[in-house]
């Protein structure tokens, strides 16, 4: 039976969809302001590792995933480039999309834009309203959370004390509020910001309200599951149950399932330390995708995760063993038939594997249970045992481990933009230092590559094929 700790509940609770066939979840997804960080990509990739886990049980999936672009970091920086916000988060989209499958994710059935549902957003706040949840204030509507008598259960946040909020998601217009936990749902416009024109007023939804609208529309009022990192707990995950279920009347979500934070070298991860990495400035320094996703992958999402770069170079070669196995496995020749031995070896890893998932997503014991696996049939290739039977059904068995882990079979490095401007930049160097050897040796890797270069009257432009 798969059993997933339910942060609600704060139990490990049996698995099972209110739909025997189809499972339908939905995770909280980027903030298209910036690259996307490590520790972004632990909690997109544990959602992934869970979607193809669930796919792996038999079921179908319906996963959903947001894209919040509108904020107020956005609004900023579209603003300063002189973009409008489309254009600005169009771009970081793009980007989010390229790291997310160079680094193996599977995409979601639907990717919702927040800014494409503002009329459920405004449906479901005019619903908030006619249920007494709100109130307006210079133009902006509140949620009174005092109107909502299970506030609190999701954080176990006790909310006697008025005790004013540490996180920057709270609108800054506190003076307008009740209550300093009171959230907004619709924010008034403000002079040269972006607005809506609605029955709300002219303005722009908060956060919060984004993910409610959209799961419901997507999924229905009662869904599976709910995912996300453990900084979403509170208050944006507390108050999607607010708003969702202040609506609806309905339970809003049954299984609430977080990943714990990534630490970098033992620290919390921030720029000032110098221990702040995006995807991309692991790769431009030549690290592997594959061994990253292995790497993120590595420990059970309710632990604490402590990516070092020697951990990083011990995941490489860890990635490479499997990939070398998988080879030898492949080209290894074989007389006909099949061997008892060979069976055995299968039951126990298929058996060990699907035992360590079970357990809500014990991914370290289910790598084990690879590495063993790898382990005696490697020993069994030493001793000559495999028969053609037996082959077909070791490699059957990988790619079955491997539809949930994908950190097996040769690595297409999906070149990264950022990637190809560094080696023009290389190549411009070169050309200007008369090292034409290098120069022509990177403009046969990049045509190797399906890159296009061009000289055009605004200078070098590249394309792809
Ligand atoms: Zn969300």
């Amino acid at each position: 039976m798969f059993k997933l700790y339910n942060t609600l509940t704060g139990n490990i609770e049996d698995f099972q969809p209110l739909n025997p066939n189809e499972v339908r979840i939905y995770v909280c997804g980027p903030t298209v302001y910036d690259f996307a960080h490590i520790g972004n990509f632990r909690t997109f990739l544990f959602a992934d590792l869970l979607r193809r886990y669930i796919k792996y049980k038999g079921y179908k999936i319906h996963h959903v995933m947001n894209i919040t672009d509108v904020d107020d970091k956005i609004i900023l920086r579209a603003v300063e480039q002189k973009k409008t916000l489309r254009e600005y988060t169009d771009q970081f989209t793009q980007f989010f999309f390229e790291d997310f499958d160079a680094l193996g994710a599977e995409r979601p059935e639907e990717v919702l834009r927040a800014t494409d549902h503002i009329p459920e957003m405004v449906d479901l706040i005019k619903r908030l309203e006619s249920n007494g949840h709100t109130y307006q204030s210079e133009g902006s509507t509140y949620y009174r959370i005092g109107s909502f008598g299970r506030y609190g259960q999701l954080s176990k946040m006790n909310f006697e004390g008025n005790v004013a909020g540490g996180s920057d998601r709270v609108d800054a217009d506190e003076y307008d509020k009740e209550n300093v936990r009171d959230f907004v749902l619709w924010k008034a416009a403000k002079e040269g910001e972006p607005f809506w024109d609605t029955d709300l007023g002219a303005g722009r939804p908060g956060w919060h309200i984004e993910c409610s609208a959209m799961s419901m529309k997507a999924l229905g009022e009662t869904f599976d599951i709910h995912a996300g990192g453990v900084d979403l707990i509170f208050p944006h995950h507390e108050n999607e149950i607010a708003q969702s279920e202040g609506a609806t009347g309905k339970p809003f979500v049954r299984y609430w399932v977080h990943a714990e934070f990534l630490m970098v070298e033992g620290e919390k991860m921030s720029k000032s330390k110098g221990n702040f990495y995006t995807f991309r400035d692991l790769v431009s320094k030549g690290h592997n995708p594959r061994a990253i996703r292995y790497l993120l992958l590595s420990a059970p999402h309710h632990k604490q995760l402590n990516f070092t770069l020697e951990g990083l170079r011990g995941a490489e070669s860890t990635v490479e063993r499997l990939n070398d196995f998988k080879r030898r496995l492949s080209e290894l020749k074989s007389e006909p038939g099949s061997t008892v031995e060979i069976a055995g070896i299968i039951e126990r890893a298929r058996t060990h594997f699907g035992e360590a998932l079970d357990d809500d997503l014990n991914t370290a014991e289910a790598l084990a249970a690879i590495h063993d696996f790898a382990r005696e049939t490697n020993t069994a290739m030493a001793g000559g045992i495999i028969k053609s039977d037996d082959r077909k059904s070791l490699l059957e068995l990988v790619d079955s481990f491997d539809s949930v882990f994908n950190v097996f079979g040769e690595v297409k490095q999906a070149l990264l933009d950022s990637e190809v401007q560094a080696l023009i930049d290389e190549r411009q160097d070169a050309r200007k230092a008369k090292n034409f050897a290098r120069s022509d040796e990177i403009r046969n890797q990049l045509t190797e590559m399906g890159i296009i270069l061009e000289d055009t009257k605004d200078g070098l432009r590249w394309r792809r094929k």
